[in-house]
């Protein structure tokens, strides 16, 4: 029989944020993932300077061995249209890749690891936690994402939620291909469904190319993608029989009201687990960190009691930074107007500059989380 404090479910971003802070807090602390790592994980992989700030994480050091991609121009459009292109003439995003990014962050983290254990089960005894019957925690977090089984345990209807399903394909650029291709590395090309419901995305990301579509509706998703890349080929960014599998996720966009519980006795869910993703970009992985810092904070000070009571300022903390979100997942791009706008607004670049990518993408206006404090 193992015992800990804290059972974290999930070495991904927020676990492992969530699992270091905790350690770094004096509490001892146990890692779950079913993964051995490093792992894949369907993704872009772009991420903004927030995140690396909120990380306190050096990009000189974090480039050593490892691709971040400076990101200063952006490239965005409609599937089948033209971009328009937006220099910014500073790197203003960066671009990384899952596999490293993540096994990274768990080996910063220096906590006690159980890697390639799915949980396979969860008891509630005593007041405490019994995991897969051979540990014994006195606070779960789940941080296993969109279909984390700590999530399921509290109740998420998970596979009857409205979700974002995205696939994407990265792989490893010949010489020839990169010279081929006429998008340089650091300049995503976005490009947004004609029906406003989703986007898809062309990445160069040092020798890698990161190619995917997420959308508002799992139905025929496949077929937007299959679309997607055809597109892509007759620009000629794509060549044809490029080496590429698809892999598919679903997560949730941030919901103020109607989203998943998050709290419980003795127990938490952060990042995807909780459902967290920024309604009008998708972006994830800079929530699933901030909601890793805040549990984190949140369970230190509760001193040991972990009650729901206790644990409950963690909800209010969620609401209180991402309370933007809406009852339902509300971006202004399903919008009636922007639908029936959205071709327009699209080729010009005020817009594209100042609405989709500062305001939706970048966060321009948006504090980052300790500048809050
Ligand atoms: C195609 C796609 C593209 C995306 N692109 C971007 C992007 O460019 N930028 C961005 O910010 N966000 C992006 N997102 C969202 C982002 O990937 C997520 O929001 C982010 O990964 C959430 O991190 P997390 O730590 O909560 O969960 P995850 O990164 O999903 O980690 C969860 C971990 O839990 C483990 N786990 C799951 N089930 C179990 C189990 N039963 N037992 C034990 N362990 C388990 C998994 O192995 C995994 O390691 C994208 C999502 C998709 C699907």
């Amino acid at each position: 029989m193992e015992s800990c404090d804290v059972l974290v479910v999930g070495g991904g971003p927020a676990g492992s944020v969530c699992a270091g802070k905790l350690r770094q807090a004096g509490l001892d602390v146990l890692l779950l993932d079913r993964e051995t790592f490093p792992r894949e994980k369907p993704c872009a992989g772009w991420i903004t300077p927030a995140a690396l700030a909120t990380l306190e994480l050096d990009p000189d050091l974090y480039r050593k061995g490892r691709v971040l991609q400076d990101v200063s121009t952006f490239r965005v459009g409609l599937v089948g249209g033209t971009e328009v292109v937006i220099p910014y003439g500073k790197t203003v995003s960066y671009g990384i890749r899952r596999r490293e990014f993540d096994h990274y962050l768990l080996e910063r983290s220096g906590v006690r690891r159980s890697l390639g254990e799915p949980v396979m089960s969860l008891e509630r005894e005593e007041g405490r936690w019994l995991v897969n019957g051979r540990i014994r925690a006195r606070l779960l977090v789940g941080a296993g994402g969109h279909y984390c089984p700590v999530a399921r345990h509290l109740g998420a209807k998970i596979g009857r939620e409205a979700v974002i399903a995205a696939q994407a394909a990265e792989f490893a650029m010949t010489p020839e291909q990169e010279q081929q291709c006429p998008i340089p590395a650091g300049t995503p090309a976005l490009f947004f469904c004609r029906d406003m419901k989703g986007y898809g995305w062309f990445f160069r990301k040092g020798d890698y190319l990161n190619i995917g579509l997420g959308r508002m509706d799992k139905d025929n998703l496949g077929h937007h993608v299959r679309e997607f890349c055809l597109f892509l080929q007759r620009r000629g960014y794509l060549a044809e029989g490029f080496p590429g599998t698809f892999q598919g996720h679903a997560y949730l966009l941030y919901q103020r009201q109607g989203g998943r519980r998050c709290v419980d006795d003795g127990v938490m869910l952060i990042g995807d687990a909780a459902g967290l993703s920024h309604p009008q970009s998708g972006e994830g992985i800079l929530p699933a960190i901030e909601s890793a810092l805040l549990a984190a904070d949140t369970i230190v000070e509760a001193g040991g009691d972990y009650r729901r009571d206790k644990l409950e300022l963690y909800a209010s903390r969620l609401a209180a930074r991402f309370g933007g979100g809406g009852d339902m997942p509300s971006s202004p791009l399903v919008s009636g107007i922007a639908r029936f706008c959205g071709a327009r607004l699209l080729s010009g670049s005020w817009f594209v500059r100042h609405i989709v990518l500062d305001r939706w993408f970048l966060h321009a206006d948006r504090k980052g989380l300790y500048a809050m404090r």
